[in-house]
């Protein structure tokens, strides 16, 4: 490896070019790097600096349709009759300009919280969130959140459906609703089930006594059974385990549909893995849905009861990819005897990427923006905002992370950062030694024009005041001018610019794509 190019190592450890698509949403195109291969990231960090957070929600709208369409592609190989029901889970990502893309492109919604309900209660009655489209309410249910459940469903929202997580939670719920409720019940894992290194998805759901007595109770009511719900775990890449274990549920289901005639809905739960943070991701959707679908059809036919509509929670699987951070190299100290070297960035790894500390072996996809010619060395990225020990990547025991011989200025990025970590971090929030949040860009599809928005960067008066100080005008002394605090522009036919970019493969410190000035208001 010593001397070795970036560039070579790169080729040999992924199997791809350095040139062209890297995996399904980054491509290296004229020796830059594209976000959905549309967003110049070189182009990005020339124009805005570093540290830069750059959110693409176009992103978010592909992965959307192209699970529907892998679904389509199941049913038609499985000749499966029961539909498909793609909701966002948003405890991924909550920001609004996420969450409106995912309805936009036709998503249902799954909730998690109370605030969470009366989120999607508002949006409905904006009319951003249609009648039509589905709200699944897992978690277990405090009085706030039944009472938001309930509120929506008093208000004329029909198509709520609670998914009930112990046996109280539902009599609270029938004593606060009298309007006819949609159900759930899920399915609690058996205690043989249980993941060693994920054993807290062990405490929701219903055993399967309980769930007889779930029919049982609302055997009376106008209130109907109609979804069972088997979620497994998150990020499962093992296709074969998590097919058998559904098979299970599906003889569940098959066996509680004789029971309760009004069950219809089959919910696989969360799990859908992203290629988000590992350029080594492989995974057969498409495969996996066809087989979950044959497996629903014969169980379904043995049993003798119709096949449900299949649902999907779709939590990382949506959102992960569509944002990437970028932060820029301060110091490179050297390593102590064989040590790798300590990159430090302008960050926080622990603030911006708190998965990286919290799920083990959690991996993200790193890559240079530029020296992909230097040799390449094995390195330690270090917080340098921080002054926690603890804040570095990759963890112990974690294969050493390879870049370009790092030098002060080098830009890195730092993809599938969409799902969960700005919710972790507490976004908005005052973070761990006065980390300021990165200067965020926003873009978004309005038929055929990008719209961007500019988000400034958190100034220490905005943090001093989140923590109680009465100086919100602090600032420090040398850092960016505070620019405006949101600026929207519209970028004029980026695509065909992109596109002609392409074609002239745009030399090495071409200038960033020309943005137009008109505003617009939103
Ligand atoms: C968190 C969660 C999801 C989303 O999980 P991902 O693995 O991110 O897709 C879906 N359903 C439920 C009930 C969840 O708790």
């Amino acid at each position: 490896m010593n001397g070795q190019p970036y560039v070579t190592a790169f080729t040999d450890r992924y199997g791809v070019g350095p040139e062209g698509q890297i995996n399904d949403f980054i491509s290296r195109r004229g020796d830059r790097l594209l976000l959905a291969d549309q967003i110049d990231l070189n182009a990005m960090v020339a124009r805005y600096g570093a540290p830069l957070e750059v959110a693409y929600c176009p992103q978010i709208t592909l992965q959307i349709e192209r699970m529907l369409a892998w679904a389509d592609d199941a049913r038609m190989r499985s000749g499966y009759v029961g539909g498909f029901i793609y909701a966002y889970a948003t405890k991924a990502n909550f920001a609004e300009e996420v969450v409106r893309t995912a309805i936009g492109a036709g998503a249902h919604y799954e909730t998690s919280a109370a605030a969470d309900v009366t989120i999607a209660h508002r949006l409905w009655q904006q009319g951003v969130l249609p009648s039509d489209r589905y709200i699944f309410c897992n978690g277990s249910k405090d009085d706030a959140y039944l009472a938001a459940i309930s509120a929506l469903r008093r208000a004329g929202f029909a198509r709520v459906v609670p998914v009930i997580d112990d046996l109280d939670e539902l009599e609270t719920l029938l004593a606060m609703c009298r309007e006819p409720l949609l159900l759930g019940v899920r399915e609690r894992h058996a205690p043989a089930d249980v993941d060693a290194d994920h054993p807290g998805g062990e405490r929701f759901g219903l055993t399967p006594d309980e769930i007889e007595q779930v029919v049982e109770r609302l055997r009376h009511t106008p209130h109907r059974l109609v979804m069972y719900h088997a979620m497994v775990g998150s990020q499962i890449e093992d296709a074969d385990r998590w097919n058998m274990r559904l098979a299970r549920s599906a003889e569940a289901y098959a066996r509680l549909r004789q029971q309760a005639p009004s069950l219809m809905l089959f919910n696989f739960g969360g799990g859908m893995p992203t290629s988000a943070y590992s350029l080594d991701f492989r995974f057969d959707y498409v495969g996996f849905l066809e087989r979950l679908m044959r497996t629903l059809a014969s169980t379904c036919a043995a049993h003798n009861v119709p096949q449900p509509t299949l649902v999907g929670e779709f939590g990382r699987y949506t959102v992960a990819s569509h944002n990437v951070f970028i932060m820029e190299v301060g110091r490179v100290k050297r390593g102590q005897g064989d040590a790798p070297d300590w990159v430090l960035i302008n960050g926080s790894l622990m603030v911006s990427l708190p998965d990286s500390l919290i799920v083990p072996g959690q991996e993200f996809i790193i890559l240079p923006l530029d020296g992909w010619d230097r040799p390449v060395r094995p390195v330690r990225l270090a917080g340098r905002l921080t002054c926690d020990s603890d804040d570095f990547f990759p963890r112990p025991g974690a294969p050493p992370l390879l870049l370009p011989d790092p030098y002060p200025g080098q830009k890195i990025a730092f993809f599938g950062v969409g799902a969960y970590q700005q919710m972790i971090a507490g976004r908005g929030g005052a973070h761990h030694c006065l980390t300021p949040e990165m200067r965020r860009i926003i873009i978004e599809r309005d038929e055929d024009a990008l719209v961007v928005r500019e988000v400034a960067p958190q100034n220490l008066g905005q943090i001093m005041a989140l923590l109680g100080y009465a100086c919100e005008t602090l600032e420090l002394p040398v850092h960016q001018p505070v620019r405006a605090p949101v600026e929207r522009r519209v970028v004029r036919e980026p695509l065909r610019l992109l596109r002609s970019a392409r074609r002239r493969n745009m030399p090495r410190g071409a200038p960033p794509p020309r943005y137009g000035s008109a505003a617009r208001h939103m």
